[in-house]
């Protein structure tokens, strides 16, 4: 057995379990030894029956007297029976609809059993304890006890026992961390962490074990941005001066003035973009703070000094809009300004240009401002003299995308926007290479959008409440639900992506129709989906922006930056589908101007899980506050999209451990001068960045 070997190999394991296995993204068994509890049971705690308490989780060991099945009329429940004694006593135990137990153990069998102690009348019970017999390796009672992230249809059991299988493998790893470090960190063999990490002998195995593997994960991600600091600063790019009367005046011409947070940014870029090596700078900005003119003051500075620049968004919408703002922003210096998506090609004195002719005027040089998708990172468009790239909602592009933008944007300065909030502290951990500017404060005068969670009950009084908008001239967005798509995304991206469109756009003309027909026949409703082709969909927000439209139906294709200050209601219908950074990215189209906004949110799921998530979200209005509190609650992972783009393979380590951020941080800024030392290192190193588990 070597990590590449398939799952179905191991014992007890067959096609069911195979399919089962795949939808929790495991096919070997490397994906299995790398597959981590999130949380362990302690049973550690062995106790002879006599001494049992009312409330303590501890083993048992002892041996089965008597074992029955029998089934309750009351609550149509197969109860199993058993009565098990030690030495001290005897102890009742029961389970519920499991009678294969009744099977598996029998009378004579010693067996552990592990849970909870309840103490009545006749003495003490275990309700559905975690049980074993006697004579194996214990790998569910009397110990720390994995619990492994899992379905219903995989059962924790089951997973103990296949990890337990391919264990043995690890006596295969070598150790790659530099013995010095190893050391002074006070870092445990990586192959005795591996099997701290599943099967811990104690406590502080676990601790050691944990705290190693965190090590590992934050020190690679350090060591790969501190690799990408030092490659950058051996790069050229052309020195872009700062032009200050012109740039002073183009700000002066702005129809606002910038805030404090916006001039501050701007002049951080201007600052970097002189300097003659690249610039790498994210602005990290709270949707509506305005990122967009802060790109276009970068630009046209890039301009004047005679340099092509290009603006790179992720949808042909964001692209189209960003097109029509930076065109009237730079109507006055009579500079052209040119759109090329994958069904749009336009420039600023003539609108239907066939993408041929705009590729040419980039290429020749002749067009200085470009916007447009990734339709620009297309074989035939060659940049004249590109000197600066800024790509908005850098994390929507994935990580083929990414890559092509850096290498068609070699040697120019390279600007990234994104409207997720991300925490200093958080951004030093996964983008360390990145320079950061924060823009945390709003243009004035906007009032904070209303929040509310609506139940079920009140949803008319939600729906007469829209129709008064309308009335008085407002326009809404009716977010549709997410679609799971997740089951089909493990086969692969391309056929997942299809799947999901084909669904989202089922929910939306089903709610179209309910809203068209049902609920609001007298207004104008428009719908907005996957499928729908980029010149239609075009189209529509001409339309929805022009006021034709009272409510716009969409999926979360509407998220990324859209711009309507008409706007004023924003009702998202099963809420709970979405992540607190993308709910706000959604409340984020409304309350653009000065009319109140509002903010419906409809669930019809009533944990309480969701319930905390989204009031917490109904009374915060800050996304730095909102982004934390989504990290807290799911990870960087999922807010950040990072997990699936292979940027940040954090499994174990967590925002929260700032310590050992920083130790990982020291660590790795001492060692990569030196790599070439650490053959062992620099595999891993390899392996790591490509994205595979191990040697
Ligand atoms: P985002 O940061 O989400 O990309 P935008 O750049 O789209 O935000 O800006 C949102 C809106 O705010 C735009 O209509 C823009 O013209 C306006 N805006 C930007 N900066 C200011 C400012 N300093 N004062 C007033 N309005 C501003
Ligand atoms: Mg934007």
């Amino acid at each position: 057995m070597d990590i590449n070997t398939p799952l179905s190999t191991l014992s007890r394991v067959g096609k069911t379990t195979v399919s089962r296995l795949k939808r929790l993204g495991l096919y070997t068994a490397g994906d299995l030894l790398f597959y981590f509890p999130f949380r362990y049971e302690d049973f550690s705690q062995m106790v002879h029956i006599a001494d049992l308490h009312e409330g303590e989780t501890v083993t048992v060991v002892g041996k089965i007297e008597l074992i029955a099945n029998r089934r309750s009329f009351r609550t149509r429940k197969n109860i199993t029976e058993a009565l098990i004694n030690d030495e001290t006593g005897s102890l009742r135990v029961v389970w519920f609809n499991q009678p294969y137990i009744s099977k598996s153990l029998q009378p004579g069998d010693t067996v552990f059993l592990s849970g909870a102690v309840k103490n009545d009348m006749l003495g003490p019970q275990m309700v559905s304890p975690s049980y074993e017999k006697a004579g194996q390796e214990n790998r569910n009672t009397a110990r720390l006890v994995p619990i492994y992230p899992t379905t219903a249809s995989v059962t924790q059991k089951q997973l103990r026992f296949m990890v337990s299988q391919v264990l043995p493998l690890i006596k295969k790893f070598e150790e790659w961390l530099p013995k010095e470090i190893l050391e002074k960190q006070d870092l445990v063999p990586y192959a005795d962490a591996l099997i701290g990490i599943h099967f811990p002998e104690n406590v502080q195995h676990l601790n050691d074990s944990l705290r190693r593997l965190k090590f590992d994960e934050l020190f690679l991600l350090q060591l790969k941005a501190e690799r990408g600091r030092r490659a950058l600063a051996q790069e050229h790019a052309p020195e872009i001066l700062f032009k200050e009367k012109e740039i002073k005046e183009f700000v002066a011409k702005l129809p606002f003035t910038l805030t404090n947070a916006q001039k501050i940014t701007a002049w951080e870029i201007l600052q970097d973009i002189a300097k003659k090596i690249p610039m790498n700078r994210m602005v990290s900005g709270d949707v509506g703070s305005g990122k967009t003119v802060i790109a276009a003051t970068a630009m046209y500075n890039a301009v004047l000094n005679g340099f092509q620049c290009a603006l790179m968004a992720p949808t042909e919408i964001l692209a189209t809009q960003h097109y029509s703002t930076i065109k009237k922003l730079l109507a006055p210096y009579d500079l052209p300004v040119v759109l090329l998506t994958g069904s749009q090609a336009k420039s600023s004195d003539r609108e239907d240009c066939k993408k041929k002719e705009i590729v040419e005027i980039i290429n020749s040089g002749k067009a200085p401002v470009i916007i447009g998708t990734h339709a620009l990172l297309t074989e035939g468009v060659e940049f004249k003299n590109l000197g600066l790239v800024v790509v908005d909602e850098q994390h929507r592009f994935g990580v083929a995308q990414r890559k092509k933008i850096k290498e068609k944007g070699e040697g120019a300065h390279f600007l990234s926007m994104t409207a997720t909030p991300i925490p200093r502290s958080l951004a030093l951990m996964i983008y360390g290479d990145l320079e950061i500017s924060i823009i945390n404060e709003l243009p004035p005068g906007r009032k904070p959008i209303k929040t509310r969670l609506v139940d079920a009950l009140n949803r008319q009084k939600a729906y007469d409440f829209i129709r008064a908008q309308v009335k008085s001239g407002r326009q809404v967005f009716v977010i549709c639900p997410l679609i799971e798509a997740k089951e089909q995304l493990t086969i692969n991206n391309e056929q997942a992506m299809r799947v999901t469109a084909v669904s989202e756009k089922k929910t939306v003309m089903s709610e179209y129709e309910k809203l068209s027909k049902n609920v609001f026949p007298d207004l104008r409703i428009g719908y907005l989906h996957g499928k729908i082709n980029a010149v239609e969909k075009e189209g529509i927000m001409a339309k929805y922006k022009a006021g034709e439209t009272d409510i716009l139906v969409s999926t979360s294709v509407i998220e990324v930056g859209v711009d309507i200050p008409n706007a004023s209601v924003m009702m998202i219908e099963g809420a709970e589908k979405f992540g607190l950074a993308q709910l706000h990215q959604f409340r984020g189209r409304v309350g653009r101007s000065v009319h109140q906004s509002f903010c419906f949110l409809f669930t019809d799921n009533h944990s309480p899980k969701v319930a905390e998530r989204l009031q917490y979200f109904e009374s915060h209005n800050d996304g730095f506050q909102l982004a934390e509190k989504d990290l807290e609650m799911r990870g960087p992972g999922e807010v950040y999209g990072l997990e699936q783009s292979g940027e940040m393979q954090l499994k174990l380590a967590k925002l929260t451990d700032r310590e050992l951020v920083k130790v990982a941080r020291t660590e790795a800024m001492a060692i990569t001068g030196y790599l070439q030392n650490y053959p062992k290192l620099l595999n891993k190193i390899k392996e790591w960045e490509n994205n595979v588990h191990l040697e």
